[in-house]
């Protein structure tokens, strides 16, 4: 197993960021009925510590759903057939550990949409700085980051690293 290198993001940087994003979400949601759907498994510890600071009225789904292979996009999202419910009249906020290529959050955007949610929005912890396959732009963002692998705070090499507290690069 590679031992995780440099650590880009600390934890009280991480929970200063998720602090003031869970602020902003709050107040921009104010009197609308939102949905927070989480993608499983990387945005778990990201999407557990901003429910925290959001009010009681949200509303919480996640998915799961998998498109990487070590540090590479297969290009392809599986499991998203199995994912959904009806959104009609909900303010739909999906919640990802990382924007990349952009496909994910293509996607998953576009099947919300197509559940009659009222509004989509997207909030990701990481927006990792590359030529986007897709043109998809997170409405909230905790850290713009370099074209680096990274690891930690829910994200993973083939489901390791997860449990890290910070955001680690992998040594080249
Ligand atoms: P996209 O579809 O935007 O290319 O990729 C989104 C997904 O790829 C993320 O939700 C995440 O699971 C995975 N991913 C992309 N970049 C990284 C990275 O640097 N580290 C890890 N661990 N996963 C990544
Ligand atoms: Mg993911």
């Amino acid at each position: 197993m590679p031992t995780p290198g440099k650590t880009l993001i600390s934890t009280p940087q991480i929970r200063k960021r998720v602090k003031i994003l869970a602020r902003e979400i709050t107040r921009h949601y104010r009197g609308k009925p939102l949905t927070v759907v989480g993608l499983m498994n990387g945005s778990l510890f990201f999407l557990v510590d901003l429910l925290r600071e959001l009010p009681v009225e949200t509303r919480i789904e996640c998915w799961r759903l998998k498109s990487y292979q070590g540090t590479r996009s297969t290009g392809k999202i599986q499991g998203l057939d199995s994912c959904g419910d009806d959104y009609s009249g909900r303010h739909v906020l999906i919640v990802d550990d990382i924007l990349d290529t952009g496909l994910t959050l293509h996607e998953v955007t576009k099947k919300i949409r197509g559940l009659n949610a009222a509004d989509v929005r997207i909030c990701v912890l990481l927006d990792k700085q590359v030529p986007r396959k897709r043109d998809v732009t997170a409405h909230w963002t905790g850290f713009q980051i370099p074209n680096l692998f990274v690891i930690g705070y829910g994200l993973d090499l083939d489901h390791q690293y997860r449990t890290l507290p910070m955001i680690r690069v992998l040594p080249s």
